[in-house]
């Protein structure tokens, strides 16, 4: 069935979403928040507001489940048939996904969808990476031994998601977990919880048995945060800013789970006078903008080799005026931001931008939108003439805001790039292979895209360096995070009480 929805702001409907425990909805404490949308200030949805007992219960559901043998104990490949389910169905309820994600998120369906469809392929490649599963068997110890190295699943793992990407970042996390045999609690953001429901939901229509996809919603404290100390997860595979990042790996002591952070960027755009500049005008004008830049990899930074920098600057700037900004039902190219908190944050930095000496070549300010009186619409924003010290080169925005910094030379490029504290994924933009494989190398973040940006594949692992964060998302590192080694020695010779490290 294919649910098309509208933008409940404009149909006043409100969804109300409970918890998702042990196949069961559930409404805890009965508390309830509600997420008021950023384009038109209506309620659009309403999510039970989870309590530490919460966590505990679905916690406990997901044990028994992984402990029960129900999912971990199956072979590889009927846990593969089963996500091959899950992508299926999920895929006929992607309208009704990209309307729940566009709707709380507060971007056009039309930029919600490539996210959405790009979730439901990471647990397509999951489903077949699911029977792949294998260890090593050693021969060579000698004639007397033989060693096993036998990958297991990890048991429980918490995701913490954050609010840019609802479906896609669950997916990127849940498909390759529950690939690895793993039982899951789901804890999405307090403004976008409602795909995290639904794909809960329809797991267990799926075929995926009860308790395996569960998910608490509500806020980070006391949900998020007991979700990370929790004594009996085993891992917490999380997303969101770098200061969160940091109270989850303190919460995590408790009983020195895995970790798994993806945390913020800054990412630099490199753009060099050999490039081909109709590509990197709207590659560098997508990178800056897509999902308004609440995206952890947009081009927030553009870095132009200064021969070329004046006339790209002229092309950009008239091209980021010619955008569009509307709501979920729209024909737009971006939307609101995700906040009115969040709006006040990105107009200031915009503030501090030109206080610190930048002069603002397109944007600059908060859009009064004609439909949408309550709408927190930020203007694309260029802003030139920005040095590295500056705290706009620095921090992470998160909004529809680019800085410009010329330079002149590969080495300046790169010393520009990495002087930041993140490094998660940069573009260069040149035709000239050699210098794009040499700047590549010596980039330190964890993606690099030539003369592409945004792009990926669940084949291409994804994770960070530096303050962005470590552990791996997608392709088989990412899966292999959801798994532990046991080594097995077997002694079958005859050398009687011989014991120990013999060589
Ligand atoms: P956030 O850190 O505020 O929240 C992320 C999640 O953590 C939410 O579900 C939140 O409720 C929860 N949380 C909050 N406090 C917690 C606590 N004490 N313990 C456990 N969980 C807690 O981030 P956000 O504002 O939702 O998302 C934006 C940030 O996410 C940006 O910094 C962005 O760069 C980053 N991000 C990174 C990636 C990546 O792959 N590296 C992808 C998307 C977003």
């Amino acid at each position: 069935m294919t649910d098309t929805l509208r933008d409940p702001a404009t149909s006043s409907d409100i969804r109300r979403y409970q918890h998702f425990i042990d196949g069961k909805p559930g409404s805890g404490s009965g508390e309830v928040i509600a997420r008021y949308s950023p384009v038109s200030g209506q309620v659009v949805a309403e999510y039970a507001a989870g309590t530490e007992a919460d966590i505990d219960a679905a916690v406990l559901a997901a044990r028994n489940a992984f402990n029960s043998g129900v999912w971990s104990d199956l072979p590889g490949l009927a846990r593969g048939r089963a996500l091959n389910r899950l992508a299926s169905v999920l895929r006929n309820h992607v309208d009704e996904l990209i309307a729940l994600d566009a709707a709380e998120v507060g971007t056009p369906q039309r930029v919600a969808r490539g996210p959405v469809e790009a979730g439901i392929g990471q647990i397509d490649f999951a489903a077949s990476l699911a029977s792949t599963l294998h260890g090593e068997i050693h021969t060579n110890l000698g004639p007397d031994f033989t060693g096993l190295l036998v990958r297991e699943p990890l048991g429980v793992v918490g995701l913490i998601v954050p609010w840019n990407f609802p479906t896609l970042i669950l997916c990127q996390k849940l498909g390759y977990a529950l690939a690895a045999g793993c039982t899951a609690v789901v804890k999405p953001s307090e403004f976008t919880s409602g795909s995290a429901v639904r794909v809960a939901e329809l797991a267990l229509e799926a075929g995926i048995p009860e308790g395996v996809v569960n998910v608490v919603t509500g806020y980070g404290n006391p949900v998020g945060q007991r979700l990370a100390e929790h004594p009996d997860v085993d891992l917490v595979s999380f997303t969101g800013s770098t200061a969160t990042g940091q109270r989850v790996l303190e919460s995590s002591k408790s009983n020195l789970k895995r970790v798994s952070l993806e945390l913020g960027g800054k990412a630099a755009q490199i753009v060099f006078a050999d490039a081909d500049l109709d590509d990197a005008v709207e590659g560098v004008l997508f990178a800056a903008i897509h999902n308004q830049g609440e995206c952890c990899v947009a081009g927030a930074r553009l870095l132009v080799e200064d021969s070329v920098a004046d006339e790209f600057l002229d092309r950009l700037a008239k091209r980021a005026g010619d955008l569009r900004l509307g709501g979920p039902d729209d024909e737009a190219d971006l939307g609101a931001l995700i906040h009115p908190d969040h709006m006040r944050k990105v107009l200031d930095y915009i503030n501090v931008g030109v206080q610190e000496g930048a002069s603002i070549r397109a944007g600059g300010g908060q859009l009064d939108h004609p439909e949408y009186a309550q709408g927190c619409f930020v203007q694309p924003t260029i802003l030139d003439n920005v040095t590295p010290t500056d705290r706009v080169f620095q921090e992470e925005i998160f909004g529809p805001v680019v800085t410009v910094t010329r330079f002149s030379g590969a080495d300046e490029a790169i010393e520009l790039a990495n002087v930041v504290e993140y490094g998660l994924g940069n573009t260069v933009w040149t035709k000239n292979i050699d210098k794009a494989l040499t700047v590549t190398r010596r980039l330190h973040s964890g993606t690099v895209w030539v003369n592409t940006t945004i792009d990926g594949s669940p084949q291409l692992t994804f994770g960070g360096y530096k303050a962005s964060g470590y552990g791996r998302e997608m392709g088989k590192a990412g899966f292999e995070e959801y798994t532990q080694i046991k080594t097995i020695q077997i002694r079958t010779g005859t050398r009687v009480g011989k014991f120990g490290l013999l060589s």
